[in-house]
């Protein structure tokens, strides 16, 4: 099996969570099993060695666990992006719209220098709301974002065509 066939047969579908009509992905038999857990991380740095990136940012929650991951490995630092009124120090916030209502992230205003090389990691790429909000506080602080990357895309969801120029890549599709 390929290393993206055994990912994808570990992900777990839970229908109609955390609401009627939503294939919930869990990522969660991933992380419990070490060798899909590297796996994982070892196919999200794949095109990268030392040096190659700055700092890895990783998106509220679950993109904090494969960013920090990948960062130790790519010997980068590790930046977060939180949901809103979670950061202690200055932030630039953004926000998007939700089905129903908006939601709004956030990132330290000092967390990235001036043209540092940036990775944007998360689990899952859906709307692209997120991910689009994300690349735009990157963008505020002048980042030179090398890629988005994710371990799921819901391509029926068309996210990619949100994220503009910046590269995006994916390890399974849905
Ligand atoms: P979006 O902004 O629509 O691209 O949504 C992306 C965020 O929502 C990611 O951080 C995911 O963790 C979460 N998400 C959206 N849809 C799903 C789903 N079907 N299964 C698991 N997580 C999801």
């Amino acid at each position: 099996m390929t290393p993206t066939d055994l990912l994808e047969n570990a992900i777990r579908t839970i229908p109609d969570f955390p609401e009627p009509g939503i294939q919930f992905r869990d990522i969660t038999p991933i992380l419990g099993d070490a060798k899909l857990f590297e796996l994982a991380i070892d196919q999200i740095i794949s095109p990268y060695s030392t040096g190659d990136v700055d700092q890895v940012v990783g998106i509220d929650a679950r993109g904090f666990i494969f960013g920090a991951a990948a960062a130790l490995r790519l010997q980068a630092g590790f930046t977060p992006i939180r949901k809103k009124g979670k950061l202690p120090f200055k932030t630039y916030e953004a926000s998007y719209d939700l089905e129903y209502g908006s939601n709004t992230i956030a990132i330290h205003t000092d967390a990235i220098q001036e043209g540092s090389k940036v990775l944007l990691v998360d689990d899952l790429l859906a709307t692209g709301g997120t991910a689009a909000a994300a690349l735009s506080l990157l963008k505020r602080l002048n980042a030179d974002i090398l890629e988005s990357v994710f371990l799921i895309e819901l391509d029926a969801l068309k996210g990619r065509a949100r994220l503009g120029a910046v590269p995006v890549r994916t390890l399974i599709s849905y």
